[in-house]
């Protein structure tokens, strides 16, 4: 399954090669790409591989990169996800600076260019409905019929042209199309729709238009308006090299870009069409496009994800023209990396289990320094709290342990983490003999190390809250959205891979004083248990909640 892609290094990826020559040979003085998104979604982790190669290249190259939006189905395309598109570009740590692009922008000069085509007699009106083009455009083995419309006079269509673009005719009832080649090898270049009639709003045009292009007529001539050198896209569009080609030699252009081709990310666990993702929101199966555990970059970053190890991630699967997947381990990998570096350390009790202390003096508290990460004493140390009344997890504590088992139980010793040793002494029950609260006492000699006073050592070494200092919050363990590696294959139904325990939300966690007023930016290793940070939208003070941003080790790849 996990074929990973783990090929050159952005330095000497196909398309730096092409771009080196380009600028040795004198055919570009400058590189100039762009990230062309449509706004029907939110982006999604493929799309960061898109960013960081655009952008990448432009950085690299010392060139530039255009925010362009390909906005040319109203029906689809909203301004949340044109806002949505932006902060996720910005997070990854990109600036498009003056270069933001729409290429409704370019819709008047794209008109003009339709109507250039009708002239040439390279374009006509189409009366067909979209059933009968169908039946007329053949197959791989089968040349196509020519339309019985696309003879009509340059008069004729210019007349229909105008009056689908005066708003006259409903939805449906006619399109423009190139007048190509209805036996062409390449499906695309059998007569290709070029316009299309929409009545909509659109978000960034408003009510101005009635015809809008198709993707394939707007995309080309907008690298050329927008002076694009090397216009990079995912392999899905090779096919469609040949009609850009046509665009770009029978429209009087300013400037021939040329289209490359890279393979899209594919990453297991999870699904990444924006109609599914879509889905999964409509049908409240996730919170939102942020949901933590979607593969938007409003999820990634909202689940507290940094843009440090997405593009580390970008780097590290590389650039190239072959198909492969990507295992979530080598994402979830990355941010491990990242976060082990930055993350101070921190004590959280997520089930809490009470444990009080017999022989410590009740109100006694000693406050104790500890290391905030234990390779990097320049990022400095907090206080703890150790008194008479702590929290444990309760996963830390079984009365019938298993052989090999390290933590705590009726009689044996266990080392709390910085502080001491304490063995467990009782258990109290309820009627139904469920644990209320342990009982314990603590080796005074124990404080500095994992020797009990008469030289014993302690195996285990558990973390703990202490109860009178503690914070109380809410944490939320996410996990995979999906339990298969494959949900998206083809025939099934992606929803029956649902992860069912992708989430569980821990109401009565007990945290480190020092947590209580934790700037939200910051990620910390709660020992023993993961990386977490605080939810940027539910999180409040003195009420936080924190996200489960990664497991300490990789989980998944055992299973
Ligand atoms: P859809 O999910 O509707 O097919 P899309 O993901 O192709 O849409 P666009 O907004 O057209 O969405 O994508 C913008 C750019 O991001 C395109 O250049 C596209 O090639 C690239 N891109 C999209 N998905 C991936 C991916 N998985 N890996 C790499 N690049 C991608
Ligand atoms: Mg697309």
């Amino acid at each position: 399954m996990s074929t990973i892609e783990q090929t050159a290094p952005t330095s000497n990826n196909f398309l730096r090669t092409i771009i080196d020559d380009d600028l040795k040979s004198g055919r570009h003085k400058t590189v100039v790409t762009r990230f062309p998104p449509e706004p029907n979604g939110y982006l999604h982790i493929g799309h960061a591989k898109s960013i960081c190669i655009n952008f990448g290249l432009a950085r690299d190259f010392g060139g530039r990169c255009h925010l362009r939006f390909d906005d040319t189905n109203p029906a689809k395309e909203e301004q949340e996800y044109i806002d949505s598109i932006k902060e996720s570009v910005r997070w990854l740590g990109f600036d498009w600076g003056e270069n933001l692009y729409y290429a409704s922008d370019y819709f008047e000069q794209l008109y003009q260019w339709a109507e250039y085509l009708i002239r040439e007699r390279k374009a006509y009106v189409e009366d067909l409905n979209a059933d009968e083009m169908r039946a007329h455009r053949g197959t791989l083995t089968e040349a196509g019929k020519e339309s019985p419309h696309r003879n009509r006079s340059v008069e004729e269509n210019l007349d229909l042209f105008r009056r689908m673009k005066a708003g006259e005719f409903p939805d449906g009832a006619r399109v423009l199309r190139a007048r190509i080649d209805m036996a062409a090898p390449n499906m695309n270049l059998r007569d290709p729709v070029l316009y299309r009639i929409i009545h909509a709003t659109h978000p960034h045009v408003g009510d101005a238009w009635k015809i809008y292009p198709m993707y394939d007529f707007a995309h080309g001539q907008s690298d050329a308006i927008e002076g694009i050198t090397h216009s990079i896209c995912t392999l899905e569009f090779e096919d469609h090299k040949p009609l850009y080609e046509w665009f770009l030699e029978n429209l009087p252009v300013p400037s021939k870009p040329r289209q490359y081709e890279f393979a899209r990310l594919n990453l297991t666990y999870t699904v990444m069409s924006k109609r599914k993702l879509q889905e999964l929101v409509q049908l409240g199966i996730v919170s939102g496009w942020d949901d933590p555990r979607m593969p938007t970059l409003m999820g990634i970053k909202r689940r507290g994800y940094t843009a440090v190890a997405v593009r580390a991630f970008c780097d590290m699967i590389g650039v190239g023209r072959s198909d492969s997947w990507i295992d979530m381990s080598i994402l979830e990998e990355c941010v491990r990396a990242d976060l082990n570096e930055t993350a101070p350390r921190a004590m959280a009790v997520l089930r809490p289990l009470k444990l009080v202390i017999d022989n410590w003096p009740t109100g006694q508290v000693e406050e104790i320094t500890a290391l905030n990460h234990p390779q990097k004493p320049e990022m400095g140390t907090r206080m703890v709290h150790f008194s008479r009344e702590i929290w444990i997890d309760g996963d830390d504590f079984i009365e019938n342990p298993p052989k090999g088992f390290h933590r705590l139980t009726v009689g044996g010793e266990v080392k709390l983490r910085f502080g001491y040793i304490v063995k467990c002494t009782g258990v109290v029950k309820d009627e139904e003999g469920r644990i209320l609260e342990l009982h314990g006492e603590y080796d005074p000699a124990s404080r500095e190390g994992i020797h009990t006073a008469d030289g014993r050592k302690v195996k285990g070494v558990i973390h703990w809250v202490s109860d009178a200092h503690a914070v109380n919050a809410e944490v939320r363990l996410f996990d995979r959205l999906f339990s298969d590696p494959n949900p998206d294959r083809g025939g099934a139904d992606y929803k029956q891979y649902l992860n069912p325990l992708s989430v569980e939300t821990l109401t009565e966690c007990k945290l480190e004083a020092g947590l209580a007023d934790s700037d939200i930016e910051t990620r910390y290793q709660f020992e023993r248990l993961g990386y977490f940070r605080q939810d940027p939208k539910d999180s409040v003070a003195g009420k936080p909640v924190f996200n489960r941003v990664v497991t300490l080790r990789d989980v998944w790849t055992k299973k």
